[in-house]
């Protein structure tokens, strides 16, 4: 009896804000009373839980009682029935290509490429072009729970001004390719503009600038050696399309007998912090060169199926050891950037594949896209799951549709009925992105009247 007066004594005291001062700590953000799935290393799940935030930092996420005792924050947001999870982190996209969502489906990758993708990017890739599909993208990934993301494109500056502005996480790689492109004539002048991006955007919060050497079919074996310099040089990432589709393989083969993985690792190319997109065409000597070289893996499903480009060996990498995230691709070859959507679609396409439904459970999928595609993109320490010193990126997804009615397991809902629409709100280092369905960062309007008045463009583009 004594003991529950002392408690009951305390909790006044909390609410009043007279404890002493060493019990109550102030924060700026408190997310309270959701089912919070912290996605850390023993994938605790809290029912219901709460996690503190102050400034751009997560500072302890325990129960809901618990938190309400130790912390005073300044904002609140009540996520009662609904799931807290770390941001998606979407590991492969090119965030402009939403301008081209829908423009040409159903073709083959060459016909696709050569007289659709390729002049409608020749005849409308500028500045501000750029900067509007980035603003569509951005919009897109806040609505649909992304936090972080992985690009490669061209006048790369422009994205990652964008992306800061509109509060998102990215780990941004100016492409570098041997053909003419709308941002540099030479691969010579696209290294230059790679290390002035860098340099405009070292040490940022938000945005780690990369080098994107676009793969190794689209670049010589001076370029890619001049690309891995730059990025050790400037202490960078490297990001790139490798072993995409079975032509790229018979290039290797035809023009250096090895295999993309061989070539590249016969060039000294592969170093930490190296990100390789799609990985399809893989043999297990590859795998054991990627594990070894600690290269991280982005997996599009989506896009491989739609191009019908394979099925990337994932059990295999996952068994090796090589971090595998999950990604889009760009918007003109998945047609969106729902990362909920991927992780269904990666979940399904492995259990066929191997013809066992025992294959990347629920728990495993959800991991890609959080704290695996963290790894991937070397940031395993900063973001990817809810834990006290890493950055505040989370989500609030709501669990009340009628598709997700019941509710056993939030794991097996987030995987197999969760999609992009269900979010309610995304925090980035802290900050409320989209609150409660409304987005804070964007002007929405203006940003889809923009995007359409530009589809006229694109249309013109391609008009036979
Ligand atoms: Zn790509």
């Amino acid at each position: 009896m004594l003991a529950r007066a002392a408690i009951l004594l305390l909790t006044g005291a909390v609410v009043l804000g007279q404890a002493a001062p060493q019990s109550v700590t102030a924060v700026t953000l408190v997310v309270t009373n959701g089912i919070v799935v912290t996605m850390d290393a023993d994938r605790r799940i809290l029912t219901p839980g709460a996690v503190a935030i102050d400034g751009r930092d997560i500072v302890a996420v325990g129960t809901v009682a618990a938190i309400a005792a130790g912390y005073r924050a300044k904002d609140s947001i009540d996520a009662r029935g609904a799931v807290v999870m770390p941001g998606l982190i979407n590991t492969h996209t090119h965030a402009p290509m939403v301008l081209y969502r829908g423009l040409a489906d159903d073709l083959a990758l060459m016909d696709w490429l050569q007289n659709y993708i390729f002049p409608a990017e020749a005849k409308t890739v500028n500045p501000a072009f750029v900067r509007a599909g980035t603003r569509l993208a951005a919009l897109e990934m806040i609505r649909s729970g992304t936090t972080t993301y992985a690009d490669m494109y061209y006048f790369e500056e422009e994205i990652a001004r964008v992306t800061k502005a509109a509060g998102l996480r990215g780990v941004l790689g100016q492409t570098i390719i041997k053909f003419p492109v709308p941002d540099a004539k030479t691969p010579e002048e696209g290294l230059s503009r790679t290390e002035r991006y860098i340099r405009e955007f070292a040490s940022d919060d938000l945005i780690v600038p990369a080098v994107a050497p676009h793969a190794m079919y689209t670049l010589e074996a001076e370029t890619l050696k001049s690309a891995r310099q730059l990025a050790d040089r400037e202490r960078v990432p490297v990001i790139l399309h490798l072993a995409e589709t079975q032509d790229e393989v018979k290039i290797a083969q035809e023009q250096h007998k090895a295999t993309p993985v061989g070539y590249l690792e016969s060039l000294g190319f592969f170093g930490p912090r190296t990100l390789a997109a799609h990985a399809v065409h893989l043999t297990a000597q590859d795998i054991g060169i990627l594990q070894k070289r600690g290269v991280g893996v982005s997996h599009n499903p989506e896009s491989n199926m739609k191009l019908a480009s394979g099925t990337a060996p994932v059990p295999a990498l996952r068994r090796a050891g090589v971090p595998v995230g999950l990604g889009t691709d760009g918007a003109a070859s998945n047609n969106d950037l729902d990362m909920f959507e991927s992780m269904r679609q990666a979940a399904l396409l492995h259990k066929l594949e191997s013809g066992d439904p025992r294959t990347l459970p629920a728990a495993d999928v959800l991991a890609m896209a959080t704290r695996e595609g963290a790894a991937a993109l070397g940031m395993e320490r900063m973001i990817g799951s809810l834990e006290p010193g890493k950055r505040a990126d989370l989500i609030v997804v709501s669990m009340s549709a009628a598709r997700q009615t019941p509710m056993y397991d939030p794991l097996s809902h987030l995987v197999y009925t969760t999609r992009g629409d269900d979010v309610r709100t995304t925090i980035v280092n802290g900050k409320i992105l989209m609150r409660e369905g409304r987005v804070l960062t964007l002007n929405e309007p203006a940003v889809l009247a923009e995007a359409r008045k530009l589809a006229a463009e694109v249309r013109q583009a391609v008009a036979k």
